[in-house]
């Protein structure tokens, strides 16, 4: 009677008769793990065991800065567990391939309505957008928009003899410069003048020629946390029309206060109630409360994205539009966007923002009662503030406070102010979900702790202003 189960099929050859083996089921000879140490620079020779090899990436990171003491950043640095199972769960993704991951794609569309929605688009239904890497590819891609508008409707012009130009303050985010450089067009910038820190409506409306392909309105400048006055540049360029008939598009550039304004600051109008407003970004990991990597790009209507910049990829047997410049990108950061607006709704993004505005303006304000300080800005446009050095204080600066508080762990850039105003220098702290009350007490203790011995040096001591710049973009 022949057995039920056999040990080996005499017809198996020796090869069939093993488990197939991957190449990262093997621990090296550990061993030879402590004997030969792995080069930096070069792909070592041969492989580590996992253990190994994680336990030494691990251990360098530990000597990057706790990110939650980082009051350099807009960047979201805490979310929630769940956002993160959701974002493991997504790790695979690829947001591109829409006709595989059918579900994702739909998530990213849901987005894409609830801010045309949350930004007043007179269509929502209308209204075109994507998600990006960050606002910087979001402003990219609003930058081409308005560019090749411009180009269509000065096709006798360009490229022959025309040079299009953008119009915006000195305060822009770096990104605009990249643009203006990647894609030759003329950066035409507003300076700041006294305590003007940001774009003003004349000066813009006054920077307009019929080459401008549009201006840009910065929601939330990185250099005090103000808001552009985007209704008055619009009216400006209102009237500049109706003077000169020359029409120009505004982008908003609300990299941060995009996701800050709709809930805090309902009566003001910087959006698509406005009709100029043509275009508008944010940064979903900023105060859209992501971790890194998600931004967005709406336009009022598909009059305001040329056709021919829209590609086309598969979809559930049909094809779905897309604009952008990466083609692979995970699709991880579009689903904890939609986890986070499902989670939060309204309501609790009313409630997180009114939050770090209230840590930021209490913060600014006990900052000013040490007297040794000027605010600039006190948190109360986006929940981020700039200060400097009370006019009598000589005996240390901005670039010192910034370097004594990095011995305690906090990230506070200290930075020289563009032209007009090369001679002011300023600390700036950037308030987060998570940057609760409680740390900001922490912070204000030690600076608190610090100043006696500030205020005891002869003169300010950083030499090299630019090395001690920290980032603050
Ligand atoms: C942060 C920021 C950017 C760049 O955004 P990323 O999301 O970092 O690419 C552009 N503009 C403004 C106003 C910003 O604050």
């Amino acid at each position: 009677m022949a057995p039920l189960h056999k040990g080996s099929d005499v017809t198996d050859s020796e090869h069939f008769r093993r488990l197939a083996l991957n190449p990262f089921y093997g621990e090296a000879d550990p061993v030879g793990g402590m004997t030969e140490a792995p080069p930096k620079h070069r792909m070592p020779e041969g492989p580590l065991a996992p253990s190994s090899a994680y336990q030494l990436v691990h251990d360098e990171l530990m000597l990057d800065g706790n990110s939650r003491l980082n009051l350099a950043t807009f960047v979201t640095t805490w979310m929630e567990p769940q956002a993160g199972v959701l974002m493991a769960e997504c790790r695979d993704k690829n947001m591109i391939d829409k006709d595989e991951y059918p579900r994702t794609a739909e998530l990213e569309r849901r987005c894409v309505a609830m801010l045309a929605d949350l930004w007043h688009a007179p269509d929502p239904a209308a209204a075109v957008g994507c998600s990006t890497t960050g606002s910087s590819e979001a402003c990219m891609l609003a930058g081409m928009a308005l560019k090749r508008r411009w180009a269509k409707r000065n096709a006798d012009r360009y490229p022959a003899t025309a040079r299009p130009n953008l119009v915006m303050g000195v305060n822009v985010q770096v990104c605009w410069e990249k643009f203006c450089d990647f894609w030759e067009v003329e950066a035409r910038l507003v300076p700041m003048e006294g305590d003007r820190y940001h774009l003003d409506a004349a000066s813009a409306a006054a920077l307009c020629d019929e080459n401008t392909i549009g201006v840009v309105a910065v929601l939330g400048s990185t250099f005090d946390g103000s808001y552009e006055p985007v209704a008055e540049i619009c009216a400006a360029l209102d009237e500049l029309q109706a003077r000169t008939g020359l029409d120009v598009p505004v982008h908003v550039d609300g990299a941060s206060g995009a996701m800050v304004a709709p809930f805090l600051d309902e009566d003001l109008v910087w959006d698509f109630r406005l009709p100029r407003v043509s275009s508008i970004n944010t940064s979903g990991h900023k105060y859209g409360l992501v971790y890194p990597g998600v931004g967005w790009a709406l336009w009022r209507g598909v009059e305001e994205l040329p056709e021919e910049l829209v590609f086309r990829v598969n979809y559930l047997g049909g094809d779905m539009p897309t604009f952008a410049l990466n083609f692979s990108r995970p699709g991880a950061q579009v689903v904890a966007q939609y986890y986070t607006f499902l989670r939060l709704g309204r309501e609790g993004y009313r409630a997180v923002q009114q939050t770090s505005r209230d840590v930021a303006r209490g913060l600014a304000e006990r900052i000013e009662a040490m007297g040794d300080f000027r605010l600039l800005t006190r948190g109360d446009q986006l929940p981020v503030f700039a200060f400097t050095t009370a006019p009598d204080v000589t005996s240390f600066d901005v670039f010192d406070v910034s370097r004594r508080l990095r011995e305690q762990g906090w990230l506070v850039p200290a930075y020289t102010f563009p032209a007009h105003r090369e001679d002011l220098s300023v600390l700036r702290v950037v308030c987060r979900n998570g940057f609760s009350a409680d740390l900001a007490s922490l912070f204000v203790e030690d600076l608190h702790r610090l100043l006696p011995e500030l205020r005891s040096q002869p003169h300010p001591f950083t030499g090299d202003k630019a090395a001690a710049t920290a980032f603050h973009h």
